[in-house]
Protein backbone atom coordinates (compact mmCIF):
# COMPACT_ATOMS: atom_id res chain seq x y z
CA UNK A 1 0.00 0.00 0.00
CA UNK A 2 1.53 3.31 -0.75
CA UNK A 3 1.17 6.30 1.52
CA UNK A 4 2.21 9.54 1.41
CA UNK A 5 2.49 12.33 4.33
CA UNK A 6 0.70 15.66 2.65
CA UNK A 7 -1.24 16.54 5.06
CA UNK A 8 0.49 19.01 7.82
CA UNK A 9 -1.11 18.74 11.77
CA UNK A 10 1.58 20.74 13.47
CA UNK A 11 3.76 23.80 11.71
CA UNK A 12 7.28 24.48 12.03
CA UNK A 13 6.05 27.51 14.33
CA UNK A 14 3.53 25.49 16.27
CA UNK A 15 6.05 22.91 17.07
CA UNK A 16 8.84 26.02 17.94
CA UNK A 17 6.24 27.44 19.97
CA UNK A 18 5.95 24.65 22.11
CA UNK A 19 8.93 23.65 22.14
CA UNK A 20 10.25 26.92 23.88
CA UNK A 21 7.32 26.83 26.35
CA UNK A 22 7.99 22.96 27.30
CA UNK A 23 12.02 24.38 27.54
CA UNK A 24 11.33 27.21 29.63
CA UNK A 25 8.92 25.20 32.16
CA UNK A 26 11.70 22.38 32.65
CA UNK A 27 14.19 24.97 32.62
CA UNK A 28 12.77 26.23 35.68
CA UNK A 29 12.44 23.33 37.66
CA UNK A 30 15.55 22.05 36.66
CA UNK A 31 17.48 25.07 37.06
CA UNK A 32 20.94 23.87 39.64
CA UNK A 33 20.09 20.70 38.88
CA UNK A 34 22.31 19.22 36.13
CA UNK A 35 20.04 16.45 34.99
CA UNK A 36 20.73 13.45 32.87
CA UNK A 37 18.43 14.36 29.44
CA UNK A 38 17.38 10.49 28.42
CA UNK A 39 16.78 10.76 24.52
CA UNK A 40 15.07 7.49 22.99
CA UNK A 41 16.49 6.96 19.58
CA UNK A 42 15.80 7.56 16.74
CA UNK A 43 12.00 9.43 16.99
CA UNK A 44 13.18 11.95 20.21
CA UNK A 45 16.37 13.08 18.38
CA UNK A 46 15.38 16.52 16.91
CA UNK A 47 12.95 17.36 19.44
CA UNK A 48 15.77 16.86 22.47
CA UNK A 49 17.81 18.84 20.54
CA UNK A 50 16.18 21.08 20.17
CA UNK A 51 14.59 21.19 23.75
CA UNK A 52 17.99 21.37 25.32
CA UNK A 53 18.95 24.35 23.29
CA UNK A 54 15.41 25.97 24.10
CA UNK A 55 16.36 25.06 28.03
CA UNK A 56 19.71 26.46 28.37
CA UNK A 57 20.72 25.15 31.65
CA UNK A 58 23.80 22.34 32.19
CA UNK A 59 22.68 18.72 31.86
CA UNK A 60 24.54 15.85 30.65
CA UNK A 61 22.68 14.11 27.57
CA UNK A 62 22.39 10.46 26.66
CA UNK A 63 20.64 8.22 24.51
CA UNK A 64 19.11 4.46 24.30
CA UNK A 65 17.37 2.82 21.69
CA UNK A 66 14.54 0.42 22.39
CA UNK A 67 13.38 -1.75 20.08
CA UNK A 68 10.05 -3.49 20.41
CA UNK A 69 9.28 -6.24 17.51
CA UNK A 70 5.68 -6.29 15.98
CA UNK A 71 3.50 -4.48 13.12
CA UNK A 72 4.81 -1.45 11.52
CA UNK A 73 3.24 1.03 12.77
CA UNK A 74 2.25 0.09 16.60
CA UNK A 75 4.79 -1.23 19.43
CA UNK A 76 4.25 -5.09 20.48
CA UNK A 77 4.74 -6.17 23.52
CA UNK A 78 8.26 -7.42 23.36
CA UNK A 79 10.69 -4.58 24.27
CA UNK A 80 14.08 -4.91 24.42
CA UNK A 81 16.65 -2.22 25.06
CA UNK A 82 19.38 -2.65 22.10
CA UNK A 83 21.16 0.17 23.00
CA UNK A 84 21.51 1.16 27.00
CA UNK A 85 22.92 4.50 28.28
CA UNK A 86 26.47 4.87 29.17
CA UNK A 87 25.79 7.49 31.70
CA UNK A 88 25.03 5.82 35.55
CA UNK A 89 21.59 7.36 36.98
CA UNK A 90 21.62 6.60 40.53
CA UNK A 91 20.87 9.72 43.17
CA UNK A 92 20.70 11.92 38.87
CA UNK A 93 17.55 13.60 38.34
CA UNK A 94 16.56 11.68 35.20
CA UNK A 95 14.69 13.57 32.79
CA UNK A 96 13.22 10.80 29.76
CA UNK A 97 12.63 12.76 26.36
CA UNK A 98 10.53 11.00 23.63
CA UNK A 99 8.76 11.76 20.46
CA UNK A 100 5.36 10.21 21.33
CA UNK A 101 3.83 8.39 23.55
CA UNK A 102 1.11 6.34 21.69
CA UNK A 103 0.05 2.25 23.94
CA UNK A 104 2.26 3.34 26.58
CA UNK A 105 4.14 0.34 26.53
CA UNK A 106 7.72 1.42 25.51
CA UNK A 107 7.73 4.21 28.45
CA UNK A 108 6.05 2.62 30.86
CA UNK A 109 8.72 -0.46 30.49
CA UNK A 110 11.52 2.56 30.15
CA UNK A 111 10.40 4.17 33.47
CA UNK A 112 10.50 0.73 35.42
CA UNK A 113 14.35 0.07 34.04
CA UNK A 114 14.90 3.64 35.14
CA UNK A 115 13.37 3.36 38.31
CA UNK A 116 15.68 -0.07 39.33
CA UNK A 117 18.71 2.47 39.04
CA UNK A 118 17.50 4.11 41.96
CA UNK A 119 17.93 8.29 40.34
CA UNK A 120 17.22 11.11 42.90
CA UNK A 121 13.90 12.14 40.74
CA UNK A 122 12.47 10.57 37.49
CA UNK A 123 9.95 12.64 34.85
CA UNK A 124 9.55 11.90 31.47
CA UNK A 125 8.77 14.53 28.55
CA UNK A 126 6.92 13.81 25.13
CA UNK A 127 6.53 16.10 22.54
CA UNK A 128 2.83 14.08 21.67
CA UNK A 129 0.23 12.14 23.37
CA UNK A 130 -2.14 9.86 22.23
CA UNK A 131 -4.33 9.19 25.02
CA UNK A 132 -6.91 7.31 23.14
CA UNK A 133 -4.52 4.34 21.75
CA UNK A 134 -3.13 3.38 25.83
CA UNK A 135 -2.78 -0.12 26.25
CA UNK A 136 -1.69 0.41 29.85
CA UNK A 137 -1.94 3.54 31.97
CA UNK A 138 0.99 6.11 31.72
CA UNK A 139 1.33 10.24 32.16
CA UNK A 140 4.32 11.83 31.07
CA UNK A 141 5.47 14.92 33.22
CA UNK A 142 5.03 17.19 30.28
CA UNK A 143 3.05 17.11 27.05
CA UNK A 144 3.78 19.50 24.18
CA UNK A 145 0.42 18.61 22.09
CA UNK A 146 -1.94 15.69 22.60
CA UNK A 147 -3.24 14.26 19.25
CA UNK A 148 -5.76 12.14 17.54
CA UNK A 149 -5.74 8.43 16.60
CA UNK A 150 -3.41 9.21 14.07
CA UNK A 151 -0.14 8.09 12.45
CA UNK A 152 2.15 10.95 12.11
CA UNK A 153 5.83 11.56 11.24
CA UNK A 154 8.47 14.14 10.61
CA UNK A 155 10.24 16.17 13.13
CA UNK A 156 12.08 12.87 13.90
CA UNK A 157 8.95 10.77 13.74
CA UNK A 158 9.11 8.38 10.31
CA UNK A 159 7.61 5.61 8.87
CA UNK A 160 9.42 3.06 7.81
CA UNK A 161 12.86 5.30 8.20
CA UNK A 162 11.02 8.04 5.53
CA UNK A 163 10.04 11.32 6.42
CA UNK A 164 11.83 12.09 9.68
CA UNK A 165 14.04 15.53 8.05
CA UNK A 166 10.54 17.03 8.10
CA UNK A 167 10.27 20.02 9.68
CA UNK A 168 6.56 20.19 10.46
CA UNK A 169 4.42 17.15 11.71
CA UNK A 170 2.18 15.52 9.18
CA UNK A 171 -0.52 12.92 9.35
CA UNK A 172 0.37 9.60 7.08
CA UNK A 173 -2.14 8.93 4.71
CA UNK A 174 -3.01 6.22 2.23
CA UNK A 175 -3.15 6.66 -1.63
CA UNK A 176 -4.53 3.82 -2.68
P1 LIG B 1 4.10 3.14 22.48
O1 LIG B 1 5.03 2.14 23.08
O2 LIG B 1 3.63 4.20 23.43
O3 LIG B 1 2.95 2.45 21.77
O4 LIG B 1 4.80 3.85 21.28
C1 LIG B 1 5.99 4.44 21.32
C2 LIG B 1 6.65 4.41 19.96
O5 LIG B 1 5.76 4.01 18.90
C3 LIG B 1 7.11 5.77 19.58
O6 LIG B 1 8.37 6.07 20.12
C4 LIG B 1 7.14 5.69 18.08
O7 LIG B 1 8.35 5.09 17.67
C5 LIG B 1 6.02 4.75 17.74
N1 LIG B 1 4.81 5.51 17.35
C6 LIG B 1 3.62 5.52 17.98
N2 LIG B 1 2.75 6.33 17.33
C7 LIG B 1 3.42 6.85 16.29
C8 LIG B 1 3.07 7.75 15.24
O8 LIG B 1 1.96 8.28 15.12
N3 LIG B 1 4.04 8.04 14.33
C9 LIG B 1 5.30 7.49 14.39
N4 LIG B 1 6.15 7.85 13.44
N5 LIG B 1 5.65 6.64 15.35
C10 LIG B 1 4.74 6.33 16.29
Amino acid sequence: MAESATKILLTEQVIRDKVKELAATIAGEYNGKNPVVVGILKGACIFLSDLIREMQIPCTVDFVRIASYGAKKETSGNITITKDLETPVKGRDVLVVEDIVDTGLTLSYFVEVIKQRQPATLRVCVLLDKPKRRIVPFSADYVGFSIEDEFVVGYGLDYNEKYRYLRDIRIVGSTD
